[in-house]
């Protein structure tokens, strides 16, 4: 079989991906948003899950959100990605090892359920903010492919709701966040 990739080896490209995911997280973190600005449109745009219902005007809003906060973002495709800008982030803060896992574990439970139940995933995105008070601190998501047209109402509170009760059976700690109760109360 023809090798795809002579004259780069696959260890170079992750070390060059690596230099990119720590020069765009030194980017965001010698600069970082403010909490209000930022944090707020998250949870309204990742609670967004009836997309097959909202009118043309509403999905642009959406797409105008998602854009803004990918501007303020590091974006990650794959799970070593992620994990490798968490560590970059937690070099810098108080955070420890334990805390990279449990995020990486709890995020993937909701990948690994989106894919499950036919949603393709993106990839995952890390949101560093700062609030009024100086507290600094981090969004993480999860991102899936919007919902096929031909799904129903029904169809995508079940298919959501599965998503963000993944991290019950997928994720060892069991644990939701606050975050994944309210958009199942939000959902149901
Ligand atoms: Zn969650």
């Amino acid at each position: 079989m023809e090798k795809l990739f002579n004259s780069i080896d696959s260890s170079q490209l992750w070390e060059q991906r690596k230099s990119e995911i720590e020069a765009r997280v030194n980017e965001l973190l010698n600069n970082y948003p403010n909490y209000d600005s930022l944090v707020p449109l998250i949870k309204e745009i990742s609670q967004e899950a009836l997309w097959n219902t909202y009118s043309p005007e509403k999905k642009q809003d959406i797409i105008n959100s998602e854009e803004k906060i990918k501007q303020h973002s590091v974006f990650l495709n794959t799970l070593p990605e992620f994990r490798y800008a968490l560590e970059t982030i937690h070099r810098s803060t108080k955070y420890n090892e334990d805390a990279t896992n449990e995020l990486l574990s709890h995020e993937n439970a909701h990948m690994n359920v989106a894919e499950i139940e036919g949603l393709k995933g993106i990839g995952y995105s890390i949101t560093p903010y700062k609030r009024p008070s100086g507290f600094k601190g981090y969004w993480a998501m999860a991102w899936v492919e919007k919902p096929p047209s031909d799904w129903t109402e029904e169809k995508i509170k079940d298919v959501y709701t599965k998503i963000n009760e993944a991290p019950i059976i997928y994720d060892e700690s069991g644990k939701l966040s606050q975050f994944d109760k309210n958009a199942i109360e939000k959902l149901n």
